[in-house]
């Protein structure tokens, strides 16, 4: 069944509604990483054919932006409606380049689903306001337009989420795009491009550039000053370079980089959400989120109980294949990202912490980490200070609120923080207290559609999702009318 699926991808570049090959001819080989076997040989996109995509998102703008509402409304309904018809060939193709069971592909796809709905609904309500100033001699007209092309940059770990909660807000605004999706997974991306067109979408609005060569691509694409707003999902760090490139032409940016969410159990804590919220935020997507759960600060009455039962969860889950039924945590995206989260697990040793339990791995080839919890972890071990964005728990005890609050707030990172308590006031309290743009409250997950996606400090600038997600594609335009 993948193989028909993965013949069924287009694998050139979509450059103004044409499939092409690299202006020099490149390609890039897309690997399984479960098996490290090559899935499909597509075109790797290089400078001239990025521009190219500019130039054709810059052309389509005009015309685009003109549609009606309710044309770019139908669209994203049709999308959606198209998703779900379709879902189990997305989570197979999800599957297979990216490494999460298929369990969990799925629920990405309704995920995706539900963003294209979700702005389906809010392209028909982009409105202004006509009002006068304070001192009567001015009417003021409001209205809301489309900010211009952007650019859509995506990583790796949701490869269809990720891209609709872009393209959905785009497209109900009214805006052309450049996207770019991460090396390691763009089957699902070229893939989405053909069921966006088949659900309407004119040509030239959406151009798909795949490419092993951002960093070269990038920047040219960036200094033409036809793209109005870069819109960016990935680390921290390639956040900061891309930040200094917007600056050269002024781009809008929504930025949503790298988390390092503390999660705090308190003592009034009912242990059995604390551990279904900790299993959650800490093993979907095998750690490799920006909202997962990076510290876990669990208070010294219930951390013996805490630990054992996660680690009696954590260790017992099936490690393997994502394609195969029985898996529940499918390999890490590469080696480098496995080296890394031995790295991290070795720093952690070193400097004091010890194993509560490591789960199994299959044999064989692979990218596969086990499950592993760590307890004792000191401040100072490198996964308290950066993202693991791997299957581990690190685990460290606290007897005080405020010290916890503290702890918990130490990091450069705002991006989501979790806690797990029966006390109202407390949940409110450290809520408030939380320098994060958003807070779980006895739960694991905190992404939704309707609700705004974001981080402050350095996870980012910009939400995604709910409301506000349509105004981060949109411009504000006002007319001066006096009075006479
Ligand atoms: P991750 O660690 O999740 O791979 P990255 O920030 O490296 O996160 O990658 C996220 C996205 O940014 C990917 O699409 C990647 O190709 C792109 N990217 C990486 N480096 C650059 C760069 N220097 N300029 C532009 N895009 C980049």
């Amino acid at each position: 069944d993948l193989a028909r699926v993965l013949a069924a991808v287009p694998t050139g570049l979509l450059i103004d509604g044409q499939q092409r090959g690299a202006a020099d001819d490149a390609v890039v080989t897309v690997e399984n990483p479960a098996d490290g076997q090559p899935l499909l040989e597509i075109a790797d996109a290089g400078e001239a054919d990025a521009l190219a995509a500019v130039r054709s998102a810059a052309a389509h703008q005009g015309s685009w932006a003109t549609t009606a509402p309710r044309n770019r409304s139908g669209i994203l309904a049709r999308a959606a409606e198209l998703l779900d018809r379709q879902q189990e060939d997305f989570a197979l193709l999800i599957t297979a380049e990216m490494g999460k069971p298929l369990a969990e592909a799925r629920g990405e796809v309704a995920y995706a689903a539900e963003f294209f709905r979700w702005f389906s609904e809010q392209a028909g309500h982009i409105s202004g306001s006509y009002g006068l100033s304070a001192d009567g001699g001015t009417r003021i007209l409001v209205s809301r337009r489309p900010v211009g092309p952007c650019l859509l940059i995506t990583p790796w770990n949701f490869p269809l989420a990720m891209g609709a909660r872009k393209i959905g807000p785009a497209i109900a605004a009214g805006c052309t795009m450049v996207f770019k999706p991460a090396p390691q997974t763009p089957l699902t991306s070229l893939a989405l491009a053909q069921l966006l067109a088949e659900a309407g979408l004119p040509n030239g609005v959406l151009n798909v550039i795949a490419s092993s060569r951002a960093e070269l691509i990038t920047g040219p694409m960036m200094r033409t000053g036809a793209l109005r707003k870069l819109s960016f999902t990935g680390s921290t760090e390639v956040g900061r370079i891309l930040l200094r490139v917007a600056a050269d032409t002024v781009m809008r940016t929504s930025m949503e980089l790298g988390g390092n969410a503390p999660f705090i159990v308190f003592e009034d804590a009912d242990l059995d959400v604390a551990v279904e919220a900790a299993m959650v935020a800490k093993m979907r997507n095998m750690g490799q989120a920006c909202t997962a759960a990076n510290r876990m600060y669990v208070h010294a009455a219930v951390a013996t109980e805490f630990t054992a039962e996660l680690t009696r969860r954590m260790t017992g889950l099936v490690v393997g294949d994502g394609l195969q039924p029985e898996t529940q945590v499918g390999p890490l995206i590469d080696a480098a990202s496995q080296l890394k989260v031995r790295q991290f697990i070795d720093d952690a040793l070193d400097r004091g912490a010890s194993v509560a339990g490591i789960g199994s791995v299959p044999d064989g080839a692979g990218y596969f980490c086990a499950p592993t919890v760590l307890t004792d972890v000191q401040p100072g071990s490198v996964l308290s200070q950066a993202e693991i964005f791997g299957p581990v728990a690190a685990i460290s005890t606290f007897t005080d609120e405020s010290a916890v609050v503290a702890a918990a707030n130490d990091t450069e990172w705002g991006l989501v923080g979790y806690l797990i308590t029966e006390n109202l006031d407390r949940a409110l309290r450290v809520s408030e207290a939380m320098e994060t743009g958003m807070v779980g409250i006895n739960t694991g997950v905190v992404s939704n559609p309707s609700a705004p996606f974001g981080g402050v400090k350095q996870s980012g600038l910009g939400r995604e999702g709910g409301a506000v997600g349509l105004e981060e594609y949109l411009e504000l335009h006002y007319a001066a009318i006096p009075v006479r």
